[in-house]
């Protein structure tokens, strides 16, 4: 376990480009060396993405994860390919952290929310600016709405607040989180009960208001078209933000398992219809795998703390996603933990993991 001075113990050695290849490989491998106290080395970070290496939401998630391991970095300058980490001891307290860049909030909190769960002794705040709704990141309303609900089930209780909405390319956005002390707990679901509402919430930020409106009134058309028997019931807002962008949530709530939330983004000279179509095709993709209990993205997120939990986790998976298998990949480098990933049997039928 980790001591004061950074960690002389053999580097864990990653190759950032092996499978999903993103970002994930790195937050995963930062959190679970300030949990395990081993010292990593990444080579070949983001190898395949079109701006390879960090980028900065990456180098923010290092320097923070840093500061509070009171870690040796090497190579944290973005665009740089090759990372090496050696945690210290870690020491929690309450964060702030300003991205720079519209880069995604969520994956700095994210990064840190486990060690400062696991290894504080009362409440720690984070305060995040950059952006909460970026696409292919966690935005808010999946964080608050679903993320929160698993956690919660896990035994982490989090709370999240979104003072002001960050998008590409201003940010400026603020998530603030407040994270009690706490270890995860093993979960067990196979199945999912009925669905039993749909909520959403179609936003904008500086805006004319029939940008959301029309994101709202596509969702309803498209949900009714698809004939769900349940309420649909989508409210529209108007975020504050230092910029201009656009973004609707659908969260499907069924008895017995957290909601799944799927969100559109908008972008310039993407229309608002499309962005609803987006979150609507995601969330009915959902709905065609019945007896999936975790959504695709909640899939590859709730594996790093089920597998720091003591005891057995079995969870059906509407989807086995390349996230999904990396990040088992990257978990299996620091901990001995068997982790399996079952592949779907056919396309409305879930996949499963076992963390055993
Ligand atoms: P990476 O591409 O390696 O940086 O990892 C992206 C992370 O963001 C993964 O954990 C995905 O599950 C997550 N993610 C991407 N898009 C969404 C979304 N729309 N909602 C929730 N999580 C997402």
């Amino acid at each position: 376990m980790s001591s004061t001075r950074p960690s002389s113990e053999p580097l864990v050695t990653l190759d950032g480009s092996r499978g999903e290849g993103g970002g994930q490989i790195l937050r995963t491998a930062l959190t679970l060396s300030l949990l395990t106290g081993r010292p990593f080395r990444v080579s070949k970070i983001r190898a395949n993405r079109d701006k390879p290496g960090l980028r900065p939401q990456h180098k923010a998630a290092v320097d923070a994860a840093a500061m509070l391991g009171r870690a040796e970095v090497l190579g944290c300058e973005v665009g740089s390919r090759d990372l090496v980490f050696r945690p210290g001891r870690v020491e929690p307290r309450d964060l702030t952290i300003d991205i720079g860049t519209a880069g995604a909030t969520g994956m700095v909190l994210q990064t840190l929310h486990l060690p400062l769960a696991m290894r504080s002794e009362t409440a720690r705040r984070l305060t995040l600016i950059g952006g909460t709704f970026n696409p292919k990141a966690p935005p808010f309303p999946f964080l608050d709405r679903t993320w929160r609900a698993h956690l919660a089930n896990l035994g982490l209780p989090v709370a999240l607040a979104m003072p002001a909405a960050g998008f590409y390319p201003r940010g400026g956005g603020r998530l603030e989180a407040w994270i009690e002390p706490a270890s995860p707990k093993p979960w067990v679901r196979t199945t999912r009960g009925d669905l039993t509402r749909v909520r959403g919430v179609a936003g904008s930020a500086n805006l004319p208001d029939h940008v959301a409106e029309r994101m709202r009134d596509r969702a309803l058309a498209r949900l009714a078209d698809a004939g769900l028997n349940v309420d649909v019931d989508i409210e529209t807002a108007a975020w504050p933000s230092i910029g201009q962008g656009a973004a609707i949530s659908l969260a499907a709530e069924h008895a017995g398992t957290p909601p799944a939330t799927f969100v559109g983004v908008g972008e310039r000279g993407k229309p608002a219809e499309r962005v609803a179509d987006e979150a609507v095709d995601e969330l009915l993709g959902f709905l065609g795998v019945p007896d999936a209990a975790v959504d695709h993205h909640s899939a590859d997120q709730i594996l790093l703390p089920l597998a720091l939990a003591e005891g057995r986790s079995i969870y059906t998976v509407s989807a086995v996603t390349e996230h999904l298998r990396t990040n088992a990949l990257t978990i299996r480098a620091f901990l001995d933990r068997p982790i399996e990933v079952e592949e779907p049997l056919a396309e409305d039928q879930p996949g499963r993991v076992v963390v055993g």
